[in-house]
């Protein structure tokens, strides 16, 4: 920039461009809502939906995108849309495929979110959001109505953790003319091919296994089939989602040991719920991977693994008071929401309410088993189990 400009123009117009050519492993971090084009043809002729070129932070930059594909490559699918957060890409594919007058189908036992956002729809949008028990099975066929366009699965679902028959769902649902969505968050894309069992869509908190660190929040929606992606992207531009590139990079950062992670989560949960499950105060452990989990053979058929997610529910001589002491008393498992990270939580919930039939007395606490020492992690669990029994 030649000196006759001011040196306060000058502090923002530079010549001065960096050579191409660098490489490294780590994808670059683009901040930008702005996108540049060299001249006025260039910006008149860009489509924003063609991804080989950018026409606006909102619509992609180098690391969004390059987050979106690898994605899309882990689920199997092929094309990713990145949402601020797990549940905001929920939202995203209702407002996608629903309209007044239209009817959803949602598992009894889903993620208590997105129930409340059905009851929203249900209310204020003229859409019907009607719950389904996540064992029906190929049963829901007696559940689809001409208007039904959509079928939400989870498996498993949150917290009481039974595994869905989904090639039935999946079936049953493409007969009547809907589309499947799955919350595949549980399997973290890895231990459940969801397009490989019929699923049409598959969501994702990346706040869970793909951030790993328990410290970003985002969704994504991953598709293998053009005009589904299509009409979900143009959710995507109309509510104007927007991800931070700095929160894209710390996904893209720890995706290299996702599977890593998944694993030790996995061989940990399943030593600790074994363990458990031979404790007398124990009568009931709601782990995908054992025996007692409602599913378990759906699970066994149609998944390669488990991650550190699973409940359970104490004999019914326990009381509330006594299980939040259990849960008090406890020093390397923490208290709080979320999962997928490296430190072990526990939280418990009150079913009544939250899962419509639901039998049980017995109090549920769901762990996350991080990535600590199983063996520390049971002695932990150990010393309350004392500490219950001397009160
Ligand atoms: C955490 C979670 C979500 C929502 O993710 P957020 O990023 O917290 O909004 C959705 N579904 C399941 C199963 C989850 O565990």
């Amino acid at each position: 920039m030649s000196s006759d400009k001011s040196l306060q123009t000058r502090l923002i117009h530079s010549d001065y461009r960096a050579p191409a050519g660098f490489d490294a492993f780590p994808q670059a971090i683009h901040h930008a809502s702005t996108v540049l084009f060299s001249n006025v043809a260039a910006l008149r002729s860009r489509n924003w939906q063609d991804k080989t070129g950018y026409t606006y932070g909102l619509h992609g930059t180098p690391t969004t995108f390059t987050l979106e594909a690898r994605l899309a490559a882990i689920e199997q699918g092929t094309h990713c849309l990145l949402a601020p957060s797990g549940l905001a890409a929920i939202a995203m594919v209702d407002l996608a495929l629903l309209k007044t007058g239209d009817d959803v189908l949602l598992p009894d036992n889903v993620y208590n979110p997105s129930r409340e956002l059905g009851n929203w729809l249900s209310r204020d949008f003229g859409i019907s959001a009607r719950y389904y028990d996540p064992m029906v099975g190929a049963g829901i066929a007696a559940l689809m109505q001409p208007n039904t366009r959509l079928v939400w699965t989870e498996a498993p679902g949150s917290v009481s953790m039974e595994v869905p028959d989904i090639p039935a769902i999946c079936k049953a649902a493409h007969d009547a003319g809907a589309v499947v969505a799955i919350d595949n968050t549980w399997s973290a894309g890895i231990a459940f091919a969801a397009f490989d069992h019929g699923v049409d869509i598959a969501m994702q908190a990346l706040t869970k296994y793909q951030s790993g660190g328990s410290d970003v929040l985002m969704g994504a929606v991953i598709t293998r089939d053009e005009s589904l992606h299509r009409r979900i992207e143009a959710a995507h531009m109309r509510l104007g989602y927007g991800v931070g590139a700095d929160d894209a990079y710390l996904v893209l950062r720890s995706l290299p040991t996702m599977k890593l992670r998944f694993e030790a989560h996995d061989r940990g949960a399943r030593e600790v719920a074994a363990w458990l499950q031979a404790r007398p105060e124990i009568a009931q452990v709601l782990h995908p991977a054992f025996d007692a989990c409602p599913g378990h053979a759906h699970w066994k058929r149609d998944f390669t693994g488990a991650g550190g997610l699973f409940s359970v529910i104490f004999d019914e001589r326990y009381s509330e008071a006594q299980t939040d002491r259990f849960i008090d008393t406890l020093k390397l498992f923490k208290i709080g929401y979320s999962w997928g990270g490296a430190n072990s939580l526990c939280v418990p919930y009150r079913m009544q309410g939250m899962r419509q039939g639901w039998e049980s007395h017995g109090q549920l606490l769901r762990f996350n088993i991080g990535l600590e020492e199983p063996a520390d992690l049971i002695a932990d669990m150990a010393q309350a189990f004392e500490a219950l029994a001397r009160r």
